[in-house]
Formats: C-alpha cells, sequence, structure tokens
C-alpha cells in the first residue's frame, strides 16, 4: 500500500492567512485519514521577502490551530532539512542534469526587459511568456556577457528534443479531473535564478520528489505551475504524485479573499 506524505509548504514573508490554514488543514486531515505524514517545508527561496520573524508566526499559527506535522524545520526526519535555503547543493545538482543534456541555457535578459515584454504582451492581449530571445546565444556571445559581468538565470529549453513535448500538457487532479495546457503556452521557464537560488517550479519538484510526498495538495492559485512541473517530473524521469488544487476562499462578493474584505491572517 502506498504510503501517504503530504506537505503544506509556506512561504515565510508574511503571516499566515486563513487560505493557507485551510490548505493546510486539508494536507493535515488527509496524511491523518492514511495513517500517512505531514511535511512542513519552508519555502524560503525568496531572499528579499523572506524572513525568519515571518516563519516563526507561520509555526504558531499553525500550533495555535492543532495542526501538527511530523516533519520540519522543528522536527527533523529523514527527508530534511526542511528549508529550501538549506537545500542549494540539491537543487544544483539536479539542474547539472539539464545542463548535462544541453536542455537549459544562460538567459542574461534583465529585469527591465521582461517587464517590458511582459506589459507589451499583456497590451496587445496575449499571454506573456518568454519569448526564447537567448536561446541560440552563440559561444562568443555568451563570453562577451561574462565578461562583462552580467548575470543570467539558466532556463529550460522547452524546444529541446530531450523533453520530446506533445501538444498539451495534461494535470491529473483529484478535484478537477484531467486540465489541459496547450504548451505553446507556456515560456521557457527559470530554473535558477541569477543570485543563484531555484525558481519555485524548480524547488518544489525537486523537494517534492525528494521527500517522498505521495499527494501534492494547495491552492488552485497554483494549478497554472503544475504543468511546468509536470514538464520537470518527465524530464528527470520521477513518477508524478497526486494533485489536488483546492478552491479558494473567496469573499462574499466572490472575489479572492483580500485584505480589502478585512484581515486575513490567522492570528
Ligand atoms: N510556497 C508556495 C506558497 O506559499 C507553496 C505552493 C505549493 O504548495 O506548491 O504558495
Amino acid at each position: 500500500m502506498e504510503t501517504v506524505r503530504t506537505r503544506f509548504a509556506p512561504s515565510p514573508t508574511g503571516s499566515l492567512h486563513v487560505g493557507g490554514a485551510r490548505t493546510a488543514l486539508f494536507n493535515y486531515l488527509f496524511a491523518r485519514k492514511h495513517h500517512g505524514t505531514l511535511v512542513l517545508r519552508v519555502e524560503d527561496t525568496d531572499v528579499v521577502r523572506s524572513t525568519e520573524a515571518s516563519e516563526a508566526v507561520i509555526l504558531q499559527d499553525l500550533k495555535w490551530l492543532g495542526l501538527p506535522w511530523q516533519e520540519g524545520p522543528d522536527k527533523p526526519g529523514a527527508f530534511g532539512p526542511y528549508r529550501q535555503s538549506e537545500r542549494l547543493d540539491r537543487y544544483e545538482k539536479w539542474v547539472k542534469v539539464f545542463q548535462e543534456k544541453g536542455s537549459v541555457y544562460r538567459c542574461f535578459c534583465t529585469e527591465n526587459e521582461l517587464e517590458r515584454k511582459r506589459k507589451a504582451a499583456l497590451a496587445s492581449g496575449q499571454t506573456p511568456r518568454y519569448d526564447g530571445q537567448c536561446r541560440s546565444l552563440t559561444r562568443e556571445e555568451i563570453q562577451h556577457f561574462e565578461s562583462e559581468g552580467k548575470t543570467f538565470t539558466w532556463r529550460l529549453n522547452l524546444a529541446s528534443p530531450n523533453l520530446a513535448l506533445g501538444k498539451e500538457i495534461v494535470v491529473p487532479d483529484l478535484v478537477r479531473g484531467e486540465v489541459h495546457f496547450e504548451t505553446e503556452l507556456i515560456g521557457d521557464f527559470v530554473l535558477i535564478k541569477s543570485n543563484g537560488y531555484p525558481s519555485y517550479n524548480f524547488a518544489c519538484v525537486v523537494d517534492d520528489h525528494e521527500m517522498a510526498i505521495s499527494h501534492v495538495i494547495r491552492g488552485d492559485e497554483h494549478l497554472t505551475n503544475t504543468p511546468r512541473q509536470i514538464i520537470l517530473y518527465q524530464a528527470l524521469s520521477w513518477p508524478l504524485p497526486s494533485f489536488a488544487h483546492l478552491s479558494m476562499i473567496l469573499a462574499p462578493d466572490h472575489t479572492k479573499l483580500s485584505k480589502r474584505h478585512g484581515t486575513t491572517a490567522v492570528s
């Protein structure tokens, strides 16, 4: 029988919100029902916004709610460490696999350039996605940029024959059934940021795999990330976990619950 392992993976960039608490509750109940394990993983890869104080508040609020976890930053287990900032060697190891296969490339585009393109795409009614500008840089161009001290990100080349992507990526979801995404609408996404930290999608897949997570239960604002994550699982020949995307808590006016509607922090 499959061992159930779920996880709650907050980013310590603020307080625990009721939406997060609801996601944690589902993960706790599902693990408990199946005599499984709930892992608490701290996703602190946003170096600017993550704080230790926020992590402490989130852990404290989960405890106050009575939602205990069995493995986490304060509960060492076989799959730790449980803070992403302490797992950088893992992401380096796995990005190397992509580098060796030639399915990632250095992208030297600046934030400003990317932002300008994003806005232009939105203004013309298109879904913004990276246009692949740095996909075919020559060795000389790369050396030139590096000698200028330009920083770069590592992007996954979705056109790489190694990935052998079809026209669609199908997300099998326990709540919504099969959700279809057109591959064409997904741009080459970042695996490693210019500061050496992993992107959310990359770190999430590496950790969910290495922590042997059987069920990824999270808010459906992450549903559009899941096809990207499935591309990574397939590229690394890793089995998919089961996915369940939960609807968000809405305000009485049926828009996303936010500070506008009152206080949303658990505390
Ligand atoms: N750190 C992400 C968040 O707080 C977690 C998303 C996930 O569960 O994969 O939204």
